[in-house]
């Protein structure tokens, strides 16, 4: 799996995945617990946090729900955060890695590695022999 340096824009997308969730943590029903940013090819950045509930949906989703309305297509780097984790970074759950394999698998993940260094993947890299939609 190639792995990517982190840039300053990469901890900048970072710093604003943790702005996002400050703004909207909510303490005590802690239904908002994670913060995601995700910058665009065109450079603009969206932010959003998880929505929890019986069906809840992740920051990540939330997020690139957000940019899909928004119309964009071509994502950079995603990151989804967590004050207490490892560098404040949070690796997708199964469920985003194949919604992130599936929308855009190109896209750079910003992760912990396995000695706690920040390091960017690529979507695809975080789900092998993921599930694909078969064409008919
Ligand atoms: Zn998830």
């Amino acid at each position: 799996m190639e792995r990517y340096p982190i840039t300053d824009p990469d901890r900048e997308l970072i710093r604003l995945a943790l702005e996002v969730l400050e703004k909207n943590f909510d303490d005590g029903v802690y239904n908002h617990t994670v913060g995601c940013a995700l910058r665009c090819k065109n450079g603009k950045v969206y932010k959003g946090v998880n929505c929890d509930g019986i069906h809840g949906s992740c920051a990540e989703y939330i997020t690139v729900g957000i940019a899909i309305s928004a119309g964009e297509r071509d994502f950079d780097t995603i990151v989804a955060v967590h004050e207490k984790a490892t560098n404040c970074v949070l690796s997708p759950c199964g469920n985003c890695r194949q919604m992130l394999f599936e929308y855009c698998p190109d896209t750079l993940v910003i992760v912990n590695d396995e000695s706690g260094q920040l390091v960017k993947v690529k979507a695809c890299d975080l789900l092998p022999f993921a599930w694909q939609p078969v064409m008919c």
